[in-house]
């Protein structure tokens, strides 16, 4: 699979501009394919979402990589994830930061998670079944916080930010989205907005599916 995988990374993201070698470097390593049920491993490497179970996706790989470069991570942050899915976002992430962070409310998805990444040794990960609303306090504050669900920041992500810190986030509802990043300042936040995309929604509380 390092061909297809060699082709993505030029193709679907070189080609649209991504161009931090660190995010690249993740994007060529991370076996897709493995993240993915067997039966769809063969498509892993195309150019859209797939389904993961549960109604949930793996994000296009262009969304992953575009999203990784955005937090503009350096090797010695924290990270935290708000919905781990089936680890594939949590597992590029891993490969250019210290350590992550990840919560996912649905149980079945957070199992998968832990398999998957335990079969590609991500040692630097920590995982959560929860509501990632909450954000995970226990760790605060992080270096940046990334969702990879749609909807809107919740306070507590703002809080448990270290001043300085980034969070990135699809905004919006019903599937019109808008990538935002907002930088927390002294007083208040920066904020800038991206692509324009479509996520599965942020929802409340845990399902234990
Ligand atoms: N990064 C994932 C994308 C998964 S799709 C991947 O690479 O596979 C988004 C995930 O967010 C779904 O699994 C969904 O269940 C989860 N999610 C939605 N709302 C959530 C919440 N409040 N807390 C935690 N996870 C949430």
């Amino acid at each position: 699979m390092d061909r297809p995988r060699q082709r993505m990374v030029n193709d679907q993201l070189v080609a649209r501009g991504i161009h931090d070698g660190k995010v690249l470097a993740a994007m060529a390593s991370v076996p897709r394919h493995l993240f993915v049920d067997s039966a769809l491993a063969s498509r892993a490497y195309h150019d859209c979402a797939l389904p993961i179970g549960c109604g949930q996706t793996i994000s296009q790989p262009y969304m992953v990589a575009r999203m990784t470069e955005l937090l503009e991570l350096k090797e010695t942050d924290r990270v935290l994830e708000i919905g781990t899915g089936c680890g594939y976002q949590t597992a590029v992430l891993s490969r250019i930061c210290r350590r992550v962070y990840s919560i996912e409310r649905i149980e079945a998805l957070h199992n998968r998670a832990r398999q998957n990444l335990r079969a590609a040794r991500h040692a630097n990960v920590m995982l959560k079944c929860g509501d990632g609303l909450l954000g995970w306090e226990e760790y605060a504050p992080y270096d940046a916080i990334i969702v990879t669900a749609g909807g809107f920041a919740s306070d507590a992500w703002l809080q448990q930010l270290k001043p300085g810190g980034l969070l990135l986030l699809p905004e919006g509802e019903g599937g019109n989205h808008c990538l935002v990043r907002r930088r927390k300042l002294g007083r208040g936040w920066s904020e800038e907005y991206f692509d324009a995309c479509t996520f599965v929604p942020l929802l409340e509380g845990v399902n234990h599916l």
